[in-house]
């Protein structure tokens, strides 16, 4: 998923249109979405450079039909009930119905990040031609496989109150500090800039003014 710049389009809540990509990044750590989102900060690591290698080919456009089915490549979408816009890797035209397929590095994960930007693609297309979403794919490219998410109540639940969440920290310009977890800290690329490790430790006050007194 490409990111839109733009602060053309408005939401039901006012202030600017949310990139789809960060409600991923919300749910995956709010401070790596404040980092992103709000300080304008990105470093490359080796798994974000896989996951640009990876949209390679859907980032160029373009369509094409194929065993019956319309395929369409980097399709700029939005919905302005979730208030969010991006550009969508692959939709495909299924029956004259479209259905999201979302490209992603790796494999699939223990958290919901992916499956909350996907439903929100879906979000989109429901909001542009009128229609209801009811599957969408996400293709990981360590598996080299799509595996099919239901948009079901409780994705849509989440998506909701996810993107709510991430527009309210936009709106308070803030930028959380870290929870250090070791399995997201070591896979992100901003954990240099961060300081997750240092930052979450907590001093005692009775430590700290024990040391001050020792000097
Ligand atoms: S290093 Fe950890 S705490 Fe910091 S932004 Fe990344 S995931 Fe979040």
């Amino acid at each position: 998923m490409a990111d839109v710049q733009q602060t053309t389009v408005g939401n039901g809540e006012g202030g600017d249109p949310l990139s789809l990509s960060a409600l991923q990044h919300y749910l995956y750590c709010p401070r790596q979405c404040a980092l992103i989102h709000v300080e304008r900060l990105w470093v490359e690591n080796q798994f974000t450079a896989e996951g640009r290698l990876l949209h390679a080919r859907t980032d160029l456009g373009g369509e094409e039909a194929r065993q019956g089915l319309r395929i369409a490549r980097a399709v700029p979408i939005r919905s302005w009930r979730l208030g969010v816009v991006g550009v969508a890797d692959v939709i495909e035209l299924r029956g004259g119905e479209p259905v999201p397929v979302e490209y992603k590095r790796g494999r699939p994960k223990a958290h919901r990040a992916d499956e909350v930007q996907l439903c929100a693609q879906a979000f989109c297309l429901e909001e542009m031609f009128g229609t209801t979403v009811a599957e969408g794919f996400l293709f990981y490219g360590s598996i080299r496989r799509r595996r099919a998410v239901a948009l079901d109540a409780e994705l849509r639940t989440l998506t909701t109150s996810t993107a709510a969440d991430a527009r309210r920290l936009m709106m308070e310009g803030r930028t959380p500090l870290p929870v250090y977890e070791a399995h997201k800290c070591e896979a992100c690329s901003l954990k240099a800039e961060c300081h997750p490790e240092r930052l979450t430790k907590r001093v005692s006050i009775g430590r700290w003014l024990a040391a001050r007194i020792d000097e």
